[in-house]
C-alpha cells in the first residue's frame, strides 16, 4: 500500500510513501501522517491511498498523527483546484485551510501498553528500554519532550520507534483544547404576579412578567437599584433565576434573541420560495441576492438553510467581518442551537479547533465564519451563502491570494450546491453574471418597516474657492447638526496615500498616455523635483504647468487624507467633539471598537474615517453623513477605481437617517456629472452598471479580460527592479507570439514601499482565464526561480482586487 502525501512546504507535488504492511488500520484521506523529507521530518496530509507495486523503494510514512481525518475527502478535489487556480503549492493550500491551533497547539506524547508493562515487568527489555518503561509505568500520557529531557540519551526517539513497533509503548498526539466558554449572563424570570409582594418588588415583578426571561443587566438598567429587590424575589421563589448565552454586538450590547422567525414580507417569502426550489433541486444554481440595506436578506438566508437540513445536507455561510459574524449568529443560534458551528479569527485556537472537529464529527451541520470558513470541513454542503459578497475582506491578501466569494461559487460548484450571494451593492462581477443569466437574481426592493433611502446631495467643488476643503453647504449643515445635537459621520476614502492633478477647468485628471489611469503625483525627493508616475507601465514625466486637454493652469493637487481633514475641522469648529477612525489612529481591534462605541454612545459629535466606518454599522444618532472628497477613489490607479467609488457612496449613503429622524447625504464632487456619482445620488445601479460595463469593454478591463498581478519586493530598490526586469523579461518572452496575453510594466507599485520592503509589479492581461494560466503554468516556475536567485520574493495574485 501506498500514499500520496501533500506537504506544506513550498514543492507543487504530492509524494508518495509506503504504508508500512504490518500496519492493519489504512490511514485515510485526509489524516496527517510523519514522513521523512530530504533530511527533515515533516507532517503532511494523506492525499490518497492505493494498492500498487511501486516502481522504485519507497520511504515508509513514520507514523499516523490523526485518529480521524481532519476534513471530508470530498474536498481533496476542491484543494487541487485551488492549487491549481492559484498556483499555490497543495501541502500549503491545505495548510491555510485548517485551522492555525492544530499546529499550534499539538504536542506528542507516549503511553505504555500493557505489552510494555509485561515486558518491563518480565525483563524482557534492554536497559534502555526498561529505563523508558519505568518512566511511564505510572500509566499515564507523558509528554515526549519530558521524557527525552528526563532520559537525555541521543536515541531516545529511535529507541521508542522500536518500541512502539513492538507495541510496547503507543505514540500520539494531543491537542491543547481550550473549550469554548460562552459569555454568560444571569437572567432572571417572573413565576407569578404576587398580591403580598411590596411596591418595589410589584414593580420588578410586573416588569419580568411582562418581558419573560431578562438577564440581569437589562433589569438593571431599566430599573436602576433593583439588585437587592431581586434577590429577596428570589429567595421567596417568586422570580427564578437562571443563565443564557449572550450575543453582543461591537458596542457591547445584548442582542435580543427571540427563537420563532417573523412573519416573512412577501418579496421574503417569495426569496424563501425560489431558493427552497433549487434547494430541492440538489444541483449546482448561482444566486445574486440583491436586497437594499434593511430588506430582511437575514431572514431569507435562515429560510433557505431551514431548507437545506430539511434535505438532510449542511450550509456554510460567509460574513466579511468577525463583527458582522457576531451579529448573525444570534439570528442563527437561535434557529439552529447546536446544530451551529463559528469559526472565525476572533477564537482562540482551542476554541477553533473544537469547533472544528464538531463539524468533522457532523455535531455541526451549519457553519457561520469570516473568510477562512470557506475551508470548514462540512460533509455534502448543500447551501453556500456570503453576505455582502461585494466586501474586500473576501479577499486574501497574504499567502495563499485568493477570493472567497470565488471560491464559495467553486466549492458549490463542486458539491452540487446553491450559492447565494447577497449584497446591498453587488460586485460589479456578480451583476454581471447574473445580467448574463450565469446567475440567476433575487430582488429585494424594499425596507421591512417600511422607511426611505436618504437624499443625497451632490456639490460641484468646481464651483467653489479653489482649494477649499469643505464647501459651504457642507458646513452650515454641520453646523446645523451640532447646535441640534444631531451626529455626523464624514468619510474619506482610504487614507491619503496618493496625490492627482485635476484640471478645474475642463474636470479631467493627467493621466498615463497608455494606459488609461491617472498618474500620481509623487513628492520631490533628494535630486529630483516633483514628478508624475503611472504605476501601471512605469511612464514618467514632469509635472506640466498646464492642462494638456484644455491648456488651463487651474490645475489643483487632489488628495487629502483623514487627518488633514480632522485638524481643518477642529479649526472650524473648535468646540465640537471630533473623533478619527483610520488603520494610524486605531490600530487595532478593540480600540476600533472603542472609538466607534464613544460614537455611538453620544461622546462624539463628529467621526471621520475611512472604509472601517462604512460598513453594516447602524449608528442611530447620525443624521447627516458628508463625503468630501468623493472623487478621490474615483482616480486611483485601478480599474475597479469606479466600482468602488460606486459601491462605498451607496454603502455609507445608508448610514444616515436609519431611524425614524430623516437622514441627509453630501457628497462633493469636482465631477458632478460622472456617471458614478449620478447613479450613486439617485441610488439607481443599474444604471451606473450599463455605463460601467461599456467603460471597461472599451478599456478592455475585467470581465473583458482576466488579470494576475506579479508582485516582487526586496529591502533593496536596486535588486527588486533587477528582480522585477528578470520577471518581465520571462514573461515578455512568453507571451510574444500569443495574441490573447498582454504585459504591463514592470513598474513601481503605486504604494511604493510597505514596512521597508520596496515593490515593484507586473501585470499580466490574458482574454480568458485558459490563456492566463496557458501563461502562467509556463512561465512562473521560472520567475520565481529568477527571483529567488536575486534574493527578493515573489507574490502571484491572480485576480487581484488591489492593484495598490
Ligand atoms: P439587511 O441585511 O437586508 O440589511 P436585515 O436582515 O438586517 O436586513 O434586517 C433588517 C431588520 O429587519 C432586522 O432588525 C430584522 O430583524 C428585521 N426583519 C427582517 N425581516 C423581518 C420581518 N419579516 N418582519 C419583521 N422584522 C423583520
Ligand atoms: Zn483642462
Ligand atoms: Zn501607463
Amino acid at each position: 500500500m501506498q500514499a500520496h502525501v501533500a506537504l506544506p512546504t513550498a514543492v507543487d507535488e504530492a509524494y508518495t510513501y509506503e504504508i508500512p504492511s504490518e500496519w492493519g488500520n489504512i490511514p485515510e484521506p485526509g489524516r496527517r501522517v510523519l514522513v521523512p523529507f530530504g533530511s527533515r521530518t515533516m507532517a503532511g496530509y494523506v492525499l490518497e491511498v492505493e494498492h500498487a507495486a511501486p516502481e522504485r523503494r519507497l520511504k515508509p510514512i513514520l507514523e499516523v498523527l490523526d485518529e480521524t481525518p481532519l476534513f471530508p475527502e470530498e474536498m481533496i478535489p476542491f484543494f487541487r483546484w485551488i492549487a491549481a487556480y492559484y498556483l499555490h503549492p497543495i501541502g500549503l493550500v491545505i495548510q491555510t485551510a485548517l485551522p492555525a491551533g492544530l499546529s499550534v497547539e499539538s504536542h506528542r506524547v507516549v503511553v505504555i501498553t500493557d505489552l510494555g508493562t509485561t515486558a518491563l515487568r518480565e525483563g524482557s527489555a534492554s536497559r534502555e528500554e526498561s529505563e523508558i518503561l519505568a518512566a511511564l509505568a505510572h500509566g499515564r500520557p507523558t509528554r515526549l519532550s519530558l521524557l527525552k529531557n528526563k532520559l537525555p540519551g541521543a536515541s531516545t526517539e529511535a529507541v521508542l520507534r522500536r518500541m512502539a513497533g513492538m507495541e510496547w509503548v503507543r505514540l500520539e498526539n494531543h491537542l491543547k483544547t481550550d473549550t469554548v466558554r460562552p459569555l454568560k449572563v444571569k437572567t432572571y424570570k417572573a413565576m407569578c404576579l404576587s398580591a403580598r409582594a411590596t411596591p418595589k418588588q410589584k414593580a420588578v415583578l410586573e416588569y419580568l412578567w411582562e418581558r419573560g426571561e431578562t438577564s440581569r443587566p437589562r433589569i438593571l438598567e431599566s430599573l436602576p437599584g433593583c439588585d437587592s429587590t431581586l434577590r429577596s424575589l428570589e429567595k421567596r421563589g417568586w422570580v427564578r433565576a437562571g443563565a443564557r448565552k449572550v450575543y453582543r454586538n461591537p458596542f457591547g450590547e445584548e442582542y435580543s434573541i427571540s427563537g420563532s422567525p417573523p412573519l416573512l414580507t412577501p418579496e421574503q417569502a417569495q426569496a424563501a420560495r425560489v431558493l427552497a426550489g433549487a434547494i430541492q433541486r440538489k444541483k449546482y444554481e448561482a444566486f445574486m441576492l440583491f436586497g437594499i440595506t434593511g430588506s430582511g436578506k437575514t431572514e431569507v438566508y435562515l429560510e433557505a438553510v431551514k431548507s437545506v437540513l430539511g434535505e438532510g445536507r449542511s450550509a456554510l455561510i460567509l460574513c466579511p467581518e468577525i463583527s458582522l459574524a457576531a451579529q448573525m449568529e444570534g439570528a442563527f443560534r437561535s434557529r439552529f442551537g447546536d446544530s451551529l458551528a463559528v469559526l472565525h479569527s476572533g477564537l482562540n485556537p482551542g476554541q477553533r479547533y473544537d469547533q472544528w472537529m464538531r463539524v468533522i464529527h457532523g455535531k455541526a451541520k451549519v457553519v457561520l465564519g469570516a473568510r477562512s470558513a470557506i475551508f470548514a470541513p462540512l460533509e455534502d454542503p448543500g447551501l453556500v451563502i456570503v453576505d455582502e459578497e461585494h466586501e474586500q475582506a473576501y479577499k486574501q491578501e497574504d499567502g495563499l491570494h485568493y477570493n472567497a466569494r470565488d471560491l464559495a461559487v467553486v466549492r458549490a460548484r463542486m458539491s452540487n450546491a446553491v450559492v447565494v450571494l447577497g449584497s446591498a451593492t453587488p460586485s460589479f462581477q456578480t451583476y454581471h453574471n447574473s445580467v448574463r443569466g450565469k446567475h440567476s437574481a433575487i430582488f429585494l426592493t424594499e425596507r421591512v418597516g417600511g422607511g426611505v433611502l436618504p437624499e443625497i446631495q451632490v456639490v460641484d467643488m468646481a464651483r467653489e474657492k479653489p482649494g477649499t476643503r469643505f464647501s459651504s453647504v457642507l458646513l452650515k449643515q454641520l453646523a446645523e447638526n451640532l447646535d441640534k445635537g444631531e451626529q455626523a459621520i464624514l468619510f474619506v476614502n482610504r487614507r491619503g496615500y496618493a496625490s492627482l492633478l485635476f484640471c478645474i477647468k475642463c474636470r479631467t485628471t493627467v493621466e498615463c498616455p497608455h494606459c488609461h489611469v491617472s498618474l500620481t503625483l509623487h513628492a520631490p525627493r533628494s535630486g529630483h523635483g516633483e514628478f508624475l508616475l503611472c504605476h501601471y507601465c512605469g511612464f514618467k514625466s514632469s509635472v506640466p504647468k498646464t492642462c494638456s486637454v484644455c491648456g488651463s493652469k487651474h490645475l489643483v493637487t487632489m488628495g487629502a487624507g483623514t487627518e488633514r481633514m480632522e485638524e481643518a475641522l477642529s479649526e472650524l469648529f473648535p468646540s465640537a467633539r471630533i473623533g478619527r477612525v483610520d488603520r494610524d489612529s486605531v490600530p487595532t481591534r478593540s480600540k476600533l471598537f472603542r472609538a466607534l462605541r464613544d460614537f455611538h454612545d453620544g461622546e462624539l459629535d463628529i467621526l471621520i474615517g475611512t472604509q472601517m466606518i462604512a460598513k453594516g454599522l447602524d449608528f442611530p444618532g447620525v443624521t447627516l453623513v458628508g463625503v468630501p472628497g468623493a472623487d478621490q477613489s474615483l482616480h486611483f490607479p485601478d480599474y475597479a477605481a469606479t466600482e468602488r467609488t460606486f459601491q462605498i457612496l451607496s454603502q455609507v449613503a445608508g448610514r444616515s437617517g436609519r431611524r425614524n429622524k430623516p437622514g441627509k447625504v453630501i457628497i462633493q464632487s469636482y465631477l458632478p456629472d460622472h456617471y458614478c456619482i449620478r447613479h450613486a445620488k439617485e441610488h439607481r445601479f443599474h444604471g451606473f452598471y450599463l455605463e460601467e460595463i461599456t467603460q471597461r469593454a472599451e478599456l478592455d478591463y475585467p470581465p473583458f479580460c482576466r488579470l494576475a498581478l506579479v508582485r516582487v519586493s526586496s529591502t533593496d530598490p536596486i535588486v527588486v527592479r533587477e528582480a522585477a526586469g528578470a520577471v518581465g523579461d520571462i514573461l515578455k518572452h512568453a507571451s510574444r507570439g500569443s495574441r490573447g496575453v498582454k504585459v504591463l510594466g514592470p513598474a513601481p507599485a503605486p504604494i511604493g514601499k510597505i514596512r521597508n520592503r520596496y515593490r515593484w509589479h507586473l501585470l499580466i492581461k490574458a482574454a480568458d482565464a485558459g490563456m492566463l494560466h496557458a501563461c502562467l503554468d509556463e512561465c512562473m516556475v521560472r520567475c520565481r526561480q529568477a527571483v529567488r536567485k536575486i534574493k527578493a520574493d515573489l507574490v502571484l495574485d491572480v485576480d487581484p482586487s488591489s492593484m495598490l
